[in-house]
């Protein structure tokens, strides 16, 4: 049988995955964090990304 773990906090899923509306992850906010890892770059799809460069709070227009 296998055992599913969330691939975020690794917690056990027993049970059927139609359990798990967030399938794979075993709640929404881990579901949010894997989002959040997304969006922080801390994955690489290794692709083309037109959106690469991201400069957060680049508000220094004093010239
Ligand atoms: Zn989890």
């Amino acid at each position: 049988m296998e055992q599913v773990r969330c691939p975020i906090c690794n917690a056990a899923m027993p049970g059927n995955r139609k359990d798990y509306p967030d399938y794979p992850f075993c709640s929404r906010r881990c579901r949010m964090v894997d989002l959040g890892r997304w969006l922080g770059e801390d994955y690489r799809v290794g692709g083309g990304n037109p959106d690469d460069r991201s400069t957060p709070a680049d508000a220094d227009d004093s010239r």
